[in-house]
C-alpha cells in the first residue's frame, strides 16, 4: 500500500478521538447544552477512534515484532536434508570466510565406486551409508574445522586458520575414519575406500571456485593413482595432462592388444605338483613398467574393463593352448574385476573363447576379489551363475580382506579360495591369525574347495601352512610372475607333473600336523628355484 493511503486510517481515528472528545468535554462542562443524540454520536466517534487508533497501532507493533525475528529465508537450514551436515552453498561459504581468516585447507572426501555401491545395495541403503560417514565425519571434525556435503558422495572439510603441513594428517585421520566397516539394512557389512584431495592455501589464496576445482584434480588423481589421498599440485595443467595422456595411451595399448601376460605358477606342497597358473597382467608405458592396480583401475573408470578383460582372456587361454602344443597340461587363472560380473555379454564370451582356443571349460579358473561388496540378488550373481553353469571355475581372490566372502560362499558354488598374503605373512608369528587360517583351511575342506596361500615368500610360512594343513602355495618363494617362455623354461626345470584338471577330492592330501618338514620336501626343490627378481 502507498504510504500516504497507509496513513488514512490514523488520519481519521486522529479526527474522531479529538471531535468525539470536543464535544463530550463540551457537554460535561455545560457551556453549552448538547442534545443527547449529539452526545451519544460523539461517544460512538471517540469509540471508533480509538479502535481505530488501536488497530492501526497493534499493525504496527506486529510488523515491528515481525521484522525484529529472521525473515523465513534465513531460518531455511543452511543444512543438507540428507546428511545434517552443511550444504553446498553453505560450506563454499563457509570456504570464502576461511580463505579471508588465514592459511587453511579444504578437503574433497569421496566415497570410490559409490555407483556400484548405490546398484548392489539400493539407493535407501547406499544413503545410509552417507549418513553414517557424515556423522563419522562430523565426530572427528576439530575445533573450527567446517564440514558439509557438496553432493552425491562427495563431503567437504574445510580447516580454517591452520598450517598447510597440517592437512596430511586431517586426510590420514579421515581415511581412518572407514576402517571399520558400515553396518547397513539386513547387517551386511560395507566396507569403503574413500579418495581425498587436498588443497592449501596460505597469504593469498586463490579464489573459491579455484580451491574447489583444484581439490577437485586432486581427488581425481588419487583415485586414478589407487592411491588414498593426493595434495593438489600447483601445476595443474602437467597433472591434468599426465593423467589425460596416461589414459589415451591405456586407450590405444588395450586396442592393439599391447598389454602382457606374465604367468605365476600354484604349487601342491604334497608332490610338487603345479596345480595350475595364474595369469598377471602387465603394461609397459614409456619404458615404465606400471602398477596393474593403477591400469586396472584406470581401465574401469574409462570404460575399457570389458575389451581388456577380453583380450586378456584370449592371451591367456591361447596361451594355455600353445603349452598344451609342448605337452604341459596347464590349466590358468584370470583375473576379474569386479565391474566385469556386471556385463552380461561376458560369460557368453568366455564359452566362445575357450571353444575357439579348444580349451574345456574346467581348466579356466576366474578370480574374484571380495574386496568389493557383492550381496546375492544381484546381476553381478546372475552373470556368476552363468559363468558356473558353464562348467569355468572360480575363485575367491584376497580372501580374507573383504566383507562378502561368507555370502560368496554360501550363495555360489565357487571351487578355490585364495587366502590373502596378509594372512600367511602374519600367522608365523601371530597365533591368532594360525587359528584363522587353520579354521578356513578346515571350512575350505569341507566345502570341497582348494585353498591356496597367495604370496609365499619364507620357508617359515610353508611350515606353518603345512602346520594348517594348507597345501597349494604360490608366492615369490616358489616363482614370481615371469613371461610365458620364462614359465615354460621353469616349467622344463622343475615340474615333475602338472595338474591341468581340478584336484580330484581321493588326490594326494596332507592332513594337519603329520606332513611336517617332508611336506617341503615334497615340492622336490620347487621352492626358492625361480628366478630371483620378483615382477
Ligand atoms: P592379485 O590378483 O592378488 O595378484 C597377486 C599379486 O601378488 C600380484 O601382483 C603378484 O605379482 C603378487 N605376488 C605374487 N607373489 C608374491 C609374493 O610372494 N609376495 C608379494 N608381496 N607379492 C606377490 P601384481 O601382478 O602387481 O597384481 C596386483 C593386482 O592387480 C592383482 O592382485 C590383481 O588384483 C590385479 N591384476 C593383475 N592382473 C590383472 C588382470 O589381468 N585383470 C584384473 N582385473 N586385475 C589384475
Ligand atoms: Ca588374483
Ligand atoms: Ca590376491
Amino acid at each position: 500500500m502507498p504510504k500516504r493511503l497507509a496513513a488514512i486510517p490514523t488520519v481519521i481515528s486522529a479526527a474522531l478521538v479529538a471531535g468525539g472528545t470536543a464535544v463530550l468535554v463540551a457537554a460535561a462542562v455545560g457551556t453549552h447544552r448538547w442534545p443527547l443524540p449529539t452526545v451519544l454520536t460523539a461517544v460512538a466517534a471517540l469509540v471508533g477512534g480509538l479502535v481505530m487508533w488501536w488497530r492501526g497501532t497493534r499493525a504496527r507493533l506486529e510488523a515491528v515484532v515481525l521484522s525484529s525475528l529472521p525473515s523465513p529465508p534465513a531460518l531455511a537450514a543452511p543444512l543438507d536434508e540428507l546428511s545434517g551436515l552443511l550444504h553446498r552453498q553453505a560450506i563454499t561459504a563457509e570456504l570464502a570466510r576461511a580463505t579471508e581468516t588465514g592459511p587453511g585447507s579444504l578437503l574433497i572426501i569421496d566415497i570410490d565406486r559409490f555407483r556400484d555401491l548405490n546398484q548392489y545395495l539400493g539407493h535407501a541403503c547406499a544413503d545410509d551409508v552417507l549418513r553414517q560417514l557424515g556423522s563419522r565425519l562430523a565426530r572427528s571434525a576439530g575445533p573450527g574445522e567446517r564440514l558439509g556435503r557438496l553432493g552425491a558422495d562427495e563431503f567437504a572439510l574445510v580447516t580454517p586458520n591452520s598450517a598447510p603441513a597440517e592437512a596430511l594428517a586431517t586426510a590420514r585421520r579421515v581415511r581412518d575414519l572407514v576402517e571399520v566397516p558400515f553396518q547397513v539394512g539386513g547387517g551386511d557389512l560395507v566396507r569403503l575406500d574413500l579418495s581425498v584431495g587436498i588443497v592449501s592455501w596460505d597469504q593469498n589464496p586463490p579464489r573459491v571456485d579455484q580451491l574447489l576445482s583444484q581439490a577437485h584434480e586432486a581427488r581425481r588423481l588419487a583415485r586414478a593413482q589407487g592411491l588414498p589421498m593426493q595434495r593438489w599440485d600447483p601445476d595443474r595443467d602437467s597433472m591434468a595432462t599426465r593423467r589425460l595422456a596416461l589414459a589415451d595411451a591405456l586407450r590405444r595399448s588395450v586396442r592393439r592388444e599391447e598389454l602382457q601376460l606374465y604367468y605365476q605358477p600354484k604349487v601342491h606342497l604334497g608332490t610338487g605338483e603345479v596345480v595350475g597358473v595364474e595369469a598377471l597382467a602387465r603394461w609397459q608405458h614409456e619404458g615404465e613398467m606400471i602398477s596393474p592396480e593403477l591400469f586396472v583401475s584406470m581401465a574401469e573408470e574409462a570404460g575399457l574393463i570389458a575389451s581388456l578383460t577380453r583380450g586378456l582372456l584370449d592371451q591367456a587361454l591361447g596361451q594355455v593352448a600353445r603349452w598344451d602344443a609342448q605337452g604341459l597340461r596347464l590349466s590358468v587363472s584370470v583375473n576379474l574385476s569386479p565391474r566385469n560380473l556386471l556385463d552380461p555379454a561376458l560369460p557368453r564370451r568366455v564359452s566362445q573363447l575357450l571353444e575357439r582356443h579348444g580349451i574345456a571349460p574346467r581348466r579356466l579358473v576366474l578370480e574374484i576379489t571380495e574386496t568389493t561388496l557383492m550381496p546375492d540378488r544381484t546381476r553381478s550373481g546372475e552373470v556368476l551363475e552363468r559363468l558356473r553353469a558353464s562348467g569355468v571355475r572360480l575363485s575367491i581372490d584376497d580372501y580374507g580382506t573383504g566383507n562378502a566372502a561368507l555370502n560368496y560362499l554360501r550363495d555360489f558354488s565357487v571351487d578355490e579360495l585364495k587366502l590373502d598374503r596378509s594372512y600367511v605373512a602374519a600367522m608365523v608369528s601371530d597365533e591368532r591369525t594360525f587359528a584363522i587360517v587353520a579354521s578356513t583351511v578346515a571350512m575350505g575342506r569341507r566345502l570341497g574347495l582348494d585353498v591356496v596361500a597367495e604370496g609365499v615368500e619364507r620357508i617359515e610360512e610353508v611350515d606353518a601352512l603345512i602346520r594348517c594343513g594348507c597345501e597349494i602355495i604360490q608366492g615369490y618363494l616358489v616363482c614370481p610372475p615371469v613371461p610365458p617362455a620364462e614359465l615354460t623354461a621353469w616349467l622344463r626345470d622343475n615340474a615333475r607333473s602338472s595338474r591341468a584338471d581340478p584336484p580330484s577330492p581321493n588326490g594326494p592330501r596332507l592332513t594337519d600336523g603329520a606332513a611336517g618338514p617332508g611336506g617341503i620336501g615334497g615340492l622336490g626343490g620347487l621352492v626358492g628355484r625361480g628366478p630371483a627378481q620378483p615382477r
